[in-house]
């Protein structure tokens, strides 16, 4: 352990720098649909990323496909991602990932970063997941500082949609965790520190019912209600909680109809799934389509489903452990007592897992009340948090933990 010492005692002195560009980053708006905010977040980190002598990349992403408020197919445009590698030839790879968006909107009134009596920062994206970023940054740059680095090559990935599914990078980050050993991520940890094991899996659907609009004065027997309708689908799916252990159905959403003298011809509606275990995906995606080809049976009422899975469940695999005890050990080094709990949130550790990555996924800094404007974090965690990721890569580096575990097992 002494070895490592000098070079983690460096990160102290990197306080001042990392506490300044938390403010400036997270001052950046950068909701998943503001591009020109992501893409001045990209420059920043880009900009945070010199020092590490990385070659520096960027990937186009596909538009993402929504339902708009017509029940019509659109295309959304998103930012890009940005990779940065370093000896790509190296016998041992490691990911490094977070995502450069927030959830909240360029027109969002929680905009500002700032310190609190408390001692805590709040601001959006502080603890979700910028401050993670700045720390990951910090502790590469103690791994190319230690005289161990030639050893391990690694790959920065961060992607501009992972607060909405990720649903452009979803393909780029399983072609990264193909050619990676294991993965760190930099989502915030519990906010006393713990971290994540076992991830729910989700899925977003939207079902868009037509149905036909008449006067309801006149030839109200002729309409076809399409929110009648498409309530009877949603009851059907909501009585779906409960048969299932660990699988939840939320109804979120849901729009249709105009003047109340018009039956309505047209009702859309979203809900989200989580399941536990991957052959729920099958057991939910069969009682769907069995509700919605039941709806459909009534006549002048036409009900269309879209949607997937889009993270599959985390579920800890003898590698994953293997990585769960690494950090577990180098926290008990650094005297942090580290445990682990499952949750039912999901993050791009669900498709680098189910893509056959080990990884662990909230490695960032310790905060709370994410996705709202109470987001908070502890400022005292960045230092404290790239302590932990430095000392993880330098061990791999020096060989004291022997990584052995195959890719994709
Ligand atoms: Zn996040």
């Amino acid at each position: 352990m002494i070895k490592y010492i000098p070079y983690l005692d460096w990160l102290e002195s990197q306080y001042e720098l990392m506490y300044q560009s938390l403010f400036e980053v997270c001052d950046i708006n950068s909701g998943s649909f503001n591009i020109e905010g992501i893409g001045k977040v990209q420059k920043y980190l880009e900009k945070l990323a010199k020092p590490l002598n990385g070659t520096i990349s960027e990937i186009k992403q596909k538009p993402m496909q929504v339902v708009n408020s017509r029940g019509r197919i659109e295309r959304i445009n998103l930012g890009n991602t940005l990779i940065i590698k370093k000896r790509p030839e190296a016998k041992l790879q490691i990911l490094l990932g977070g995502h450069m968006d927030t959830v909240f909107p360029v027109d969002s009134p929680f905009q500002k970063t700032e310190h609190l009596e408390n001692n805590v920062v709040k601001g959006p994206g502080v603890a979700d997941l910028k401050g993670g970023l700045i720390l990951m940054f910090k502790a590469l740059e103690v791994l190319e500082r230690s005289p161990w680095a030639e050893s391990i090559g690694w790959e920065v990935v961060l992607n501009p949609d992972e607060e909405i599914g990720s649903p452009g990078s979803a393909e780029i980050l399983k072609a990264c965790a193909k050619r990676n050993d294991l993965g760190m991520i930099y989502e915030p940890a519990f906010p006393d520190g713990n971290l994540a094991s076992d991830r729910k899996g989700s899925g977003n659907f939207t079902v868009v019912c037509r149905g036909k609009a008449v006067h309801a004065g006149r030839e109200f027997h002729n309409g076809r209600n399409a929110i009648r309708a498409i309530s009877d689908f949603i009851q059907l799916i909501d009585d779906l909680n409960g048969q299932m252990d660990d699988v939840t159905i939320n109804p979120g959403y849901i729009q249709g109809g105009g003047a109340v003298n018009i039956v309505p011809d047209l009702a859309i509606h979203k809900f989200n799934v989580r399941i536990a275990r991957p052959e729920d995906e099958s057991w939910v995606l069969d009682r769907l389509k069995s509700a919605v080809s039941k709806i459909n049976k009534k006549d002048g009422i036409n009900l269309e489903l879209h949607g997937h899975f889009n993270r599959k469940p985390k579920i800890i695999t003898d590698s994953n452990q293997f990585l769960f005890d690494v950090v577990q050990d180098c926290g008990t080094d650094l005297g942090m007592n580290l445990s682990y709990r499952p949750t039912g949130g999901c993050c791009d550790g669900n498709n680098l897992a189910s893509a056959g990555l080990p990884n662990i996924d909230n490695i960032g800094v310790r905060g709370d009340n994410i996705h709202s404007d109470e987001e908070f974090m502890y400022p005292e965690s960045l230092v404290e948090r790239a302590k932990l990721s430095a000392l993880i890569l330098m061990k791999l580096a020096y060989g004291e933990i022997k990584w052995n575990h195959k890719r994709g097992l």
